[in-house]
């Protein structure tokens, strides 16, 4: 998950799949879902992982100790988690666990950081420092590949669409061994459930295309400073869908630079030089209730000309 705004659009069963959250700085509107998911998960058996910028380990410290923890101690299930703190070329990580009432038992570990926060078989997150008149991190997700499943194929082999696709997806993104057997399992309505094996190399040649992965940057609260535009372009480079901040009109950049914010002129031009294809705005300044389409205008005119 990028950032930790108010959560109550997402349900429990959305959220209990988090595992990562990276937070791009501790202003309110990125950090009040904290606490919520911190209760959705107490009395769990979970690792979470939180990343974000400078401070931030004290940030998290002070949420967990303005609670009580007095009966946590005596739960079953125990909730781990983890927080990266970001720095320019290092990054601070410390570890809470419930069965210790969230309690560091030692001094953060101190590792070395040259943006990249997270690689697995399938995708990696990599970030930016950026400048919010504190610090704030842009991020980027990246697939190796994409698995993309062919209808036809599906059909030639008499196998229905269903949950079993996810997944066949997994096993491939974990790159699991082609000659391991694979169980494709459906049940429809009133017929008794059906299997088949299969091995999972042939599976993958007659229902998978393997495509270069995308890219998805996710940039918010910046300033429009030379500095900070030359580093967003340079994390969203190519990416397939940029999504970026557009706080205020470009007639009101004095309001923006005031409060460290882009201007819609400003995101469609990072969108513009990144060479990205697709462009979602967000965070527009309450004063814009109801004239968002000012701001999509100004910032797609921004990105279509470059200019
Ligand atoms: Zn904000
Ligand atoms: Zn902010």
């Amino acid at each position: 998950m990028f950032d930790l705004g108010e959560l109550s659009n997402l349900s429990a069963r959305e959220l209990l799949k988090v595992s990562h959250v990276f937070v791009t700085h501790t202003h309110m509107d990125h950090f009040i879902g904290f606490d919520s998911l911190l209760r959705l998960l107490l009395g769990r058996d979970k690792e979470i992982h939180f990343f974000g910028p400078s401070t931030f380990i004290q940030k998290v410290e002070a949420k967990l100790s303005a609670y009580t923890w007095n009966l946590i101690e005596n739960y079953e299930n125990n909730l781990s988690i983890t927080v990266t703190e970001i720095h320019s070329e290092r990054a601070l990580k410390q570890r809470y666990e419930s069965r210790n009432r969230f309690r560091a038992s030692a001094e953060p570990r101190d590792l070395a950081f040259s943006g990249n926060l997270l690689s697995e078989q399938s995708f990696s997150i990599d970030a930016a420092l950026l400048d919010h008149k504190v610090d704030c991190i842009g991020l980027t997700l990246k697939e190796n590949y994409s698995v993309n499943i062919i209808k036809e194929g599906l059909k030639e082999l008499g196998l229905p669409v269903g949950p079993w696709l996810g997944e066949f997806k997994r096993a491939i993104y974990e790159g699991c061994n082609p000659d391991d057997p694979f169980r494709v399992f459906w049940k429809r309505r009133g017929e008794e459930a059906q299997e088949r094996y299969f091995r999972l190399g042939e599976l993958k040649e007659r229902i998978a295309r393997i495509s270069p992965g995308q890219k998805i940057t996710y940039i918010t609260d910046i300033i429009g400073s030379p500095e900070n535009i030359a580093r967003a372009v340079d994390l969203a480079s190519q990416s397939q869908h940029l999504f970026i901040e557009a706080a205020f009109l470009d007639k009101e950049r004095n309001m923006a630079r005031k409060k460290y914010h882009l201007t819609a002129r400003e995101a469609g031009l990072i969108a513009a030089r990144a060479g990205v294809k697709e462009l979602t705005l967000f965070h527009f300044s309450p004063r814009y209730f109801g004239r968002e389409k000012e701001l999509y205008q100004e910032a797609m005119a921004a990105f279509r000309s470059g200019a």
